[in-house]
Parts: C-alpha cells; sequence; structure tokens
C-alpha cells in the first residue's frame, strides 16, 4: 500500500499536478468517510486542481498586466457617477469586447473613474484567462524614446500587439511628436480588429488634433480605434476630491469644462 501511495505520488510530481498531491490524503479521508464512487473521488481532485491552476494564472496575468492598482467594478459607485450606465459597463465586463477585438474609450475630466474603470475592466479579461497589459502614455513616450535610440521600434511594437487587452491610460496629457504618432499609427493598425484597447484621455476627439503632432495620423489612428468601439463619456465632479467638496475645503478648480468639449456619448458603431 505504502509503495502504491509513493508511485502515486511520484506520478502526480512527474505530470506536475502538484496540487492533486497535495490534496490527495485529504479528498481520500473524505471519500473513505463518505463512501464515494471512484468516479467522484476523481472529479474531486480534478476540481481541486482546476481551481488552484486558475488561481495561479490569474495571480499570474495580474501581475504581467502592471496595474497601477487592482479595483474592480464591485468597487464603482455607480450611483455616484449617474453619467455612466452600469449596464453598459457590466456588458463590458462579460469580456465579449475583448473576444471580437472591439475598442473602448473612456473619457472624462480628472479623478471620475477612468482609470478605475480600465482596471476593473482589466482584472474582469484576465479572470476570464485573458492577457492584458496597461501602460500610461507617458510610460509608452519613454519606451518609445529609449527603444528609438536603441533600434528596437518593431520589437516593442510586437511585444504590445501580444496582450489580448491593451490599457492606454492618460492619452491628453502629453503630446506625441512625429515618431510616437507614427508608433501609435501602428500600433493601432496591427492590433485593429485582432486585439482590443482600452483608451482613457481627457480630452475629446475633435481634440487628439492638438496632442498627436500629425493631424493626418490623428484622424488615421482615430478611424481605427473607432470603427468598432464603445466610448463612454464620464461627466461631472472628481470623486477623488468630493469629499473635499463636501467638507467644504475645496471648490471646482480642479474640474475643467467637458460637456461641451467631449464628443456624443455613446458612439457605438
Ligand atoms: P481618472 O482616471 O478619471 O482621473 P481615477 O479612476 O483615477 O480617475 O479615480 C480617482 C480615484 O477615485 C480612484 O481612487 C478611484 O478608485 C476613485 N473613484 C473614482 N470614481 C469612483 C466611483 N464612482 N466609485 C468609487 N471610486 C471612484
Ligand atoms: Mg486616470
Amino acid at each position: 500500500m505504502d509503495a502504491c501511495y509513493d508511485r502515486v505520488q511520484a506520478a502526480l510530481q512527474r505530470l506536475k499536478l502538484g496540487d492533486i498531491a497535495q490534496q490527495l490524503d485529504h479528498v481520500a479521508a473524505q471519500a473513505a468517510r463518505e463512501e464515494w464512487s471512484y468516479l467522484v473521488f476523481l472529479d474531486q481532485l480534478l476540481a481541486g486542481e482546476q481551481v488552484a491552476r486558475a488561481g495561479r494564472d490569474v495571480a499570474m496575468k495580474t501581475k504581467l498586466a502592471r496595474l497601477p492598482f487592482v479595483k474592480t467594478l464591485d468597487q464603482f459607485d455607480f450611483a455616484a457617477q449617474p453619467s455612466v450606465n452600469e449596464r453598459q459597463v457590466r456588458d463590458l465586463a462579460t469580456g465579449r469586447f475583448v473576444a471580437h477585438g472591439e475598442n473602448v474609450l473612456l473619457l472624462g475630466p480628472p479623478g471620475v473613474g477612468k482609470t478605475h474603470l480600465a482596471v476593473a475592466l482589466g482584472v474582469a479579461a484576465i479572470s476570464q484567462g485573458m492577457g492584458v497589459y496597461f501602460l500610461t502614455v507617458a510610460d509608452l513616450l519613454d519606451m518609445i524614446e529609449r527603444d528609438a535610440k536603441a533600434g528596437r521600434l518593431q520589437q516593442r511594437l510586437q511585444t504590445l500587439c501580444k496582450p489580448k487587452l491593451l490599457i492606454l491610460d492618460e492619452m491628453g496629457y502629453f503630446p506625441l511628436d512625429a515618431v510616437a504618432a507614427r508608433f501609435l499609427f501602428q500600433l493601432v493598425s496591427r492590433r485593429y480588429t485582432k486585439g482590443s484597447m482600452i483608451i482613457t484621455s481627457n480630452k475629446s476627439y475633435g481634440e487628439w488634433g492638438d496632442v498627436v503632432a500629425d493631424q493626418v495620423l490623428a484622424s488615421a489612428i482615430l478611424d481605427r480605434l473607432l470603427h468598432v468601439s464603445t466610448t463612454i463619456n464620464i461627466r461631472g465632479q472628481s470623486y477623488r476630491l468630493r469629499e473635499k467638496r463636501r467638507a467644504g475645503i475645496f471648490h471646482d478648480l480642479a474640474t475643467t469644462p467637458t460637456e461641451e468639449v467631449l464628443a456624443p456619448t455613446d458612439a457605438r458603431a
């Protein structure tokens, strides 16, 4: 019996079924106690292995995604943000848009939850087994500068095409020079219909021409991004400053005019 047990343990290790190896004693004892059939016993062991593997996969993908923080949709106070349609966001969280290579654009002034929602959609995609990568436009510009010097731009392009979902945060704070604009155009073109992007921006589409050095490239980028996409316009005041405003410490200094500036809501093409 001991020899058999040792052989099973060794085989489980060799087959990289470490979680079954760990749970074997406990599950076998329960099976004996409750008189399980052989099939139920096997089912329980395999289920345990699958749950553990899925957990490890999520942990690894979360690490690789380089999210600035981990927040979920359940932590988003939809009541505080009436300009966001909860049903639409929950629908996006099903991951269908990622499976279809569609894009999501989150527009609005600072502090209204654009990054939170982008991250939460990323977390949802990861929980469904999809690869996600998060970077800010500032990170991207740094990368482009370094890679251009090292002659590695094409490699970077390939790397950024790999994740099923690429989140590009904070479009609009920094201008994109000609090299960066070309890079973004190539990135968007290569990912077009194959991989999804979530882009957050404090600028309306009309203003992207001021951010991207080349107007023609700016409209070519937008053309591809918006072709199959969902735009969520978030209005209102910064959630970050809400508490302070409530306490009367802060007035409306940080809010930028948005309703007039931003593009029409929900341009699902
Ligand atoms: P933005 O990217 O639009 O500038 P963030 O997503 O960074 O804003 O939000 C700022 C902070 O406020 C974050 O900590 C975020 O989690 C929180 N926050 C914003 N909106 C909400 C909301 N509706 N419910 C809960 N937390 C929110
Ligand atoms: Mg943000």
